[in-house]
């Protein structure tokens, strides 16, 4: 080779090197939190539906989503790696205490977390309350195991990727990306036990949409969230017990004494239609809040709002409405607000405002 040809060519190289880094220096940086779920699920068995959430890296996940690189310089991390059905405290202060250690540093754009989908609505309503930043925040889950035949988590990865790299998306609150719908974390809801399309919002629909790395944003919620919220973790290790309890035709109060005696300092009612229940079940709540539980009237409708005093008198029994807040939602929000104050009428006022 001659050497002006040399010089020539080293030239272009040194342009092309440069012009590759100014590039990637440009790029936002996205962390991905992994926790596991059906995202990063394997079959043990090709073509067979069963399969063991949690069994693939975040490393894995991420080399499944070509493409990434060129929208956000990405760096994965696993907090854990479990189905969601075993969503627990510990993993939940782990994830939310790294989100927003990594969200106060100033080089972090915004974080994607993966998460298994039978829960994901409790951990991003619960992140939205507990978050004190407003850079984009996004769980991204799946209906598909990482190996089956045509996997929907590559592509839900991907846009959740842009959607955290997107500063529109900030102070929108915690999102969570899925079948190219985006949603507010306080809004969702999973209503199909295995269809790919399962996400929706009863009450407020959907925030937006994120389609092959494109998000279009429709609303901004109006209910308090991350860096507004009154709500943090700091100095606490666990959260005030809080159960469910079901509504169904002839039920006594069994379930609501067995919560009473297992500690429960807060109860949510799934009620029968607008949070409603048998005399029985209501003599039992009545009682519970009596001793200074505090009673929170949800519904097992699927949307809807329960608002005070319509069939059963909250006033006088001493009840929370828990308005739009299905039960799983419900009861993140009291564990919170316990942690402030077992007054039933500033528990109501937290309903009222988040
Ligand atoms: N059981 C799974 C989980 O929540 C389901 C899913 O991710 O879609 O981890």
């Amino acid at each position: 080779m001659n050497a002006s040809r040399f010089v020539r060519i080293s030239a272009c190289v040194l342009v092309a090197l440069c012009a590759g880094a100014a590039a990637a220096q440009d790029l936002p940086d996205v962390i991905i939190l992994a926790t596991g779920g059906t995202i990063a699920g394997a079959q043990p068995k090709e073509g067979d539906p069963g399969y063991k959430s949690g069994s693939l890296s975040v490393d894995s996940l991420i080399a499944a989503a070509p493409g990434m690189d060129k929208i956000a310089r990405i760096t994965g991390e696993q907090i854990a790696s479990i189905g969601s059905q075993d969503m627990n405290d510990a993993v939940w202060f782990k994830l939310a205490r790294r989100a927003n250690e990594l969200l106060a540093a100033p080089w972090v754009d915004g974080i994607v977390i993966t998460h298994g989908t039978d829960t994901l609505e409790e951990t991003a309503y619960f992140l939205d309350l507990v978050i004190k930043s407003d850079k984009p925040v996004v769980l991204v889950g799946s209906m598909r195991p990482a190996t089956s035949t045509s996997p929907d988590g590559p592509l839900n990865l991907y846009n959740g990727v842009a959607v955290a790299a997107d500063p529109m998306a900030k102070g929108l609150g915690v999102l969570v990306v899925s079948n190219d719908d985006l949603f507010a974390a306080r809004e969702i809801q999973k209503t199909n036990t295995t269809d790919v399309q399962t996400f929706v919002s009863p009450n407020r629909g959907q925030l937006g949409e994120a389609y092959y790395g494109k998000a279009w944003y429709f609303w901004k919620p109006t209910t308090v969230h991350t860096t507004a919220s009154e709500f943090s973790l700091d100095g606490l290790e666990t959260l005030p017990r809080v159960d469910i309890v079901y509504a169904h035709e002839n039920a006594d109060g069994m379930m609501v004494e067995a919560a009473v005696a297992a500690g429960a300092k807060g109860i949510v009612l799934a009620g029968v239609g607008d949070g409603n229940a048998t005399a029985a079940m209501v003599d039992a709540l009545a009682a519970a809040a009596a001793k200074g539980i505090v009673v929170v009237r949800s519904t097992r409708v699927g949307s809807g709002i329960v608002r005070r005093n319509i069939e059963l008198n909250d006033d006088k029994l001493g009840f929370v409405a828990a308005l739009e807040l299905n039960p799983q939602k419900a009861r993140v929000l009291l564990r919170l607000a316990l942690t402030k104050t077992s007054d039933a009428k500033k528990i109501q006022g937290y309903f009222d405002r988040y």
